[in-house]
């Protein structure tokens, strides 16, 4: 299994770092964000390091989008939640710190702070430009 000896995720899989597991299975563990953006605020990684979300393969990717639903499925019921949000940072520019894969799962609540974080806008002939750019 692919890790990275100075990777700070890749020590908590190894039980190198402390970390207050919640869930794990073959492919993936789950345990709190150290430093919360809401109550239960919970991270899933992939055993194996990958770097970002254009890295990781795709079964490791399928495996901790299904223990992220697995964990969201649990907070309503657990902690009172009353929605969730899955997320992902790829790249420095895109917020990511931790340089090996993670999921947030943010449980939210009616007295949270969470605010959306773009501005929504009106897109545009560049809407036209960007669907042509991406179009495979
Ligand atoms: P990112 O900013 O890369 O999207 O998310 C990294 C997350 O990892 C942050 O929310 C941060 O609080 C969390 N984090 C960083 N170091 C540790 C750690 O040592 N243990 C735990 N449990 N979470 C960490
Ligand atoms: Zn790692």
């Amino acid at each position: 299994m692919a890790s990275d000896p100075d990777c700070i995720f890749c020590k908590i899989v190894a039980g190198e770092l402390p970390a207050r597991k919640i869930d794990e299975d073959d492919r993936t563990i789950s345990f709190m964000d150290i430093n919360p953006g809401s109550h239960g605020h919970a991270l899933v990684i992939p055993k194996e390091h990958a770097r970002d979300l254009l890295e990781i393969a795709p079964d490791e990717l399928a495996a901790v989008v299904h223990a992220a639903q697995r964990l969201a499925k649990r907070m309503p019921g657990a902690l009172g939640a009353e929605g969730v949000n899955l997320i992902n940072s790829c790249g420095s520019i895109a917020w990511q710190t931790v340089f090996h894969f993670h999921m947030h799962v943010i449980p939210r609540y009616s007295y949270d702070t969470i605010r959306l974080p773009w501005t929504p806008g009106d897109g545009g002939e560049r809407l036209d430009q960007a669907a042509e750019a991406l179009r495979a």
